[in-house]
């Protein structure tokens, strides 16, 4: 066998999150499927399981696994974490968040033995798992940072660390400079590590730090949707990076994959819900969706309840849970400028999925349908039905809007999801704002509310028949057809995909030139 044919054997490390997962599992299945390498797949047990059905099926001709799972026990026990909570999506507490992401640390040495052991081709490793960089160059294989973000956000937060824009006034609009676009920020928008000082400061320059040191970086977008700023990523910021995205689109999903995507369905009755989709006429029902992560008060989601039921659209609605009391830790959560600052408060709080009184009298599924648990979001967003999705723009939900030809309405949190926002409201222009203004990981009883009044407003422009939903809707299939171009034999995201493997092949062989 020639150097070239041999079978390149690449490594994923996946942060235990759904939206750092479900996009790494998609990396793994496209080499393994399309680029005919060997995947495997670290991570712990009840990880792995949620994705198990979905590798299976990726077989190859003679039916031998292509895809393979490691798994690791995380050091639950140590953290005192309970049995099975090994992913953030089953965490709801600052204090539960910190034990684990405090487990997940707790892996790198055992971690790096595996990843001694094994000696593959490459590592493609989540952004969050810095120390990998050193791994790879200790094995003289390529380390590829998975971010699971826009070119655009990192754009923004680049040049925000580069101006040095430190706003002091919170309500007052900004630009940010030197960008293709004017983007305008509110001070109270920014991460908390970009207001001020926080204990995440450092942890950020370790991982740009471990960006800059990697072979390259594997973006989940596509060239058509941000282009300027791929190229600005390249170009003015610097970095090599692949857009390969959308991930989801780069493999075969059978229906099954869909039901089955990050978790089973909570839809106990699919056949019910799609019935009353198909019931529906096309564009009539909004979407709403706020991720795996986000968590609301009982006041904001009176507020919404009030809203969408007034709203005169039907709707779906994939409910999040709230504290079942909140009396023990608001002073822990007060907004200063200690935010991500972790807690000694041991304090074990339950949830509960929860909604006013008379809406759950009143609603008998004639206007909407409340989702408790998990929900088949591609599936859903699919439906000829559904004409407008609310998300809090986590990136993943962004693009499955976009490939969807679904306009957005806008209502970020925390993380990356402001400055999504403004790429879909101020730059592509698909989507409009319900006009949240404070960026906060943890909603606490002081979280201010956002009024029902903003929330109606925002879903009349894009449901209501007028002539801006229609825009939006002009702009967003278009976006969604060169979403389908990009993956396409000969399209931005194909031709990207290729090029890295070659690279990755490339870098095998000199590495055993170099040797001979
Ligand atoms: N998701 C889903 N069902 C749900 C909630 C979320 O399938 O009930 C999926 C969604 O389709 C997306 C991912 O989970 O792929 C969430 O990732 P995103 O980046 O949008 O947000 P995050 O959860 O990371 O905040």
């Amino acid at each position: 066998m020639s150097i070239q044919e041999q079978q390149l054997h690449i490594v994923f490390l996946p942060y235990m999150a759904p939206g750092h997962m479900m996009p790494m599992m998609d990396i793994a299945r496209a080499f393994a499927t399309l680029g005919n390498t060997k995947a495997t797949i670290i991570t712990t047990p009840t990880n792995a399981s949620r994705f198990a059905t979905t590798t299976t099926r990726d077989t190859d001709n003679s039916g031998s696994r292509k895809i393979t799972f490691l798994t690791i026990s995380l050091p639950l026990k140590e953290v005192g974490l309970p049995e099975g909570c090994e992913n953030l999506v089953s965490v709801s507490t600052r204090e539960t968040t910190f034990k684990l992401i405090r487990a997940i640390d707790m892996l790198q040495p055992k971690l790096e033995t595996i990843l001694f052991d094994t000696r593959p081709d490459c590592i493609v490793s989540d952004y969050l798992y810095p120390w990998t960089v050193e791994v790879a160059a200790s094995l003289g294989i390529p380390r590829l940072a998975f971010s699971g973000s826009s070119f655009f956000n990192n754009c923004v937060s680049y040049n925000l660390e580069r101006y040095r824009v430190r706003p002091d006034r919170v309500d007052d609009p900004f630009t940010v400079p030197n960008l293709p676009d004017e983007v305008i920020l509110t001070r109270s928008q920014l991460q908390d590590h970009g207001k001020t000082k926080t204990n995440f400061n450092e942890l950020f320059e370790r991982l740009k730090k471990a960006e800059r040191g990697s072979f390259g970086v594997i973006m989940n977008s596509f060239y058509g949707l941000e282009s300027n700023y791929v190229d600005y990523f390249r170009n003015g910021v610097g970095i090599k990076s692949w857009g390969i995205g959308p991930l989801f689109m780069l493999n075969r999903h059978t229906l099954e994959d869909k039901l089955e995507r990050g978790d089973k369905s909570s839809i106990f009755d699919l056949d019910k819900c799609l019935h009353w989709l198909d019931s529906k006429t096309a564009n009539s029902v909004l979407y709403i969706c706020f991720g795996s992560l986000s968590r609301f008060t009982k006041a904001q989601l009176s507020e919404m309840a009030s809203a969408f039921m007034d709203s005169g659209c039907y709707f779906i609605w994939v409910l999040g849970k709230v504290m079942k009391s909140h009396n023990n830790n608001n002073n822990n959560n007060n907004n200063n400028n200690n935010n991500d600052q972790e807690s000694d408060d041991e304090e074990e709080q339950e949830e509960e999925y929860w909604l006013p009184d008379w809406f759950e009298g009143n609603n008998n599924d004639e206007r909407g349908l409340v989702i408790k648990g998990w929900a088949p979001q591609l599936l859903i967003l699919e439906h000829r039905a559904i004409g407008g999705f609310l998300t809090h723009c986590g990136w993943n939900s962004v693009l499955e809007g976009v490939c969807a030809g679904v306009p957005l309405i806008t209502w970020p949190l925390f993380a990356d999801q402001f400055y999504n926002e403004k790429l879909v409201t101020q730059v592509i222009k698909i989507g409009v704002e319900v006009g949240n203004m404070v960026w906060k990981t943890w909603a606490v009883d002081e979280t201010e509310v956002v009024e029902k009044r903003k929330i109606m407003e925002a879903i009349k422009r894009v449901m209501g028949g007028g002539e801006e939903g229609e825009e939006l809707r002009r702009k967003v299939k278009k976006f969604s057809g060169l979403a389908k171009k990009a993956v396409e034999q000969g399209g931005s995201s194909y031709n990207d995909f290729n090029d890295l493997l070659k690279a990755i092949n490339m870098h095998k062989y000199d590495k055993i030139m170099l040797k001979e």
